[in-house]
């Protein structure tokens, strides 16, 4: 997944347990890879349809259902305009008002042609069309490898793929796990959260970005414009339980900007909690995490 993994795994069994925890994580780079040619990913989009394995089948269903709660802004199918900014390929580049357009005919998950979450069949319609589930698919795996380390009676562990963050449990000796958030800017952490059972995933644009002519582009596209997201927030971590959530969460209220990500929060207080930090300096914390996210900045609380 283009990015380092660590896993602390603790417990009998710990070694064993850690080690099918990481073929897991390389067999799902494999499958899901939507820029190599022969993963199952790569080959629906050579093909514009296929059948998806159970894995494949989860993801497309948690894309499904992304989709429509954030009003189409989460949306795998955005991946012909990823391609176009050279993400994928990594000759970076500018594209063209025109080149974006005829990308962006391409996208939106309504117009799949279909889907049968039984079989896994899936048609894209459409020459060109491609999907990607780069947005959730850390969150899945480390999902995944919590239950393989759970059916190998591990209770205390801390997966980290690249930022997304998940705690099994508690620490060894009980007491919570202390996860920090990245400071953009460097330095200090933003803050830390304490917590067991949590998936702490955070999306931000200094992740994997170039620069042209003074500005700089990053990999989270908005699917309206067909350019990166410019919503104002420089990074904005989920905290919740379920770890898939978290991840598809991150990139789509990094995409919705303060104001609606605030709106969105309020309608589902009781599903995850967030910490977003704004282009202007400012740090805001949903209400759930009062008593476990601390930080050397000022904090402004976000009441339901
Ligand atoms: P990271 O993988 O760097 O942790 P994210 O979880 O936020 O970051 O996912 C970013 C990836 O999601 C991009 O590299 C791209 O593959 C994909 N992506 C970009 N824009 C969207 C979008 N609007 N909806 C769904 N996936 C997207
Ligand atoms: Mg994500």
């Amino acid at each position: 997944m283009d990015t380092v993994m660590q896993l602390a795994v603790n417990g009998r069994n710990a070694e064993s347990a850690a080690d099918l925890a990481a073929a897991e994580i390389t067999r799902l780079e494999k499958l899901l890879d939507a820029g190599a040619e022969d993963s199952e990913v790569g080959r629906i989009n050579a093909e514009g349809k296929g059948k998806l394995s159970p894995d494949g089948i989860a993801l497309m269903k948690e894309a499904g259902l992304l989709y429509e709660e954030t009003g189409g802004l989460f949306d795998v199918t955005v991946y012909p305009v990823v391609e176009l900014w050279g993400f994928i390929s990594k000759e970076y580049r500018v594209p063209s008002d025109g080149e974006l357009l005829n990308a962006l005919d391409l996208v939106g998950m309504d117009t799949i042609e279909a889907f049968d979450p039984e079989s896994g069949r899936l048609t894209l319609g459409g020459k060109g069309r491609k999907i990607d589930f780069g947005g959730i698919a850390k969150g899945y795996a480390a999902e995944r490898v919590c239950t393989i380390l759970k059916e190998k009676g591990i209770k205390s562990a801390l997966i980290n793929l690249g930022g997304n963050v998940q705690a099994l449990g508690a620490k060894p000796d009980g007491s919570a796990w202390r996860i920090g958030i990245r400071n953009p800017e460097g330095g200090e952490y933003l803050g830390v959260v304490s917590c067991k059972d949590r998936a702490v995933v955070t999306s931000g644009g200094y992740e994997r970005y170039f620069e042209q002519d003074g500005k700089t582009y990053h990999h989270i596209i908005d699917p309206r414009t067909g350019y990166p997201a410019e919503s104002g927030l420089v990074s904005v971590t989920i905290v919740t339980a379920d770890g898939l959530l978290a991840d598809g969460l991150s990139t789509s209220l990094f995409i919705m900007g303060e104001d609606e990500a605030i709106r969105f929060w309020r309608e589902r207080t009781d599903r995850f909690d967030m910490v977003l930090l704004t282009a202007d300096g400012r740090l805001l914390v949903s209400e759930g995490l009062k008593d476990s996210f601390v930080s050397s900045m000022p904090v402004t609380l976000i009441e339901k």
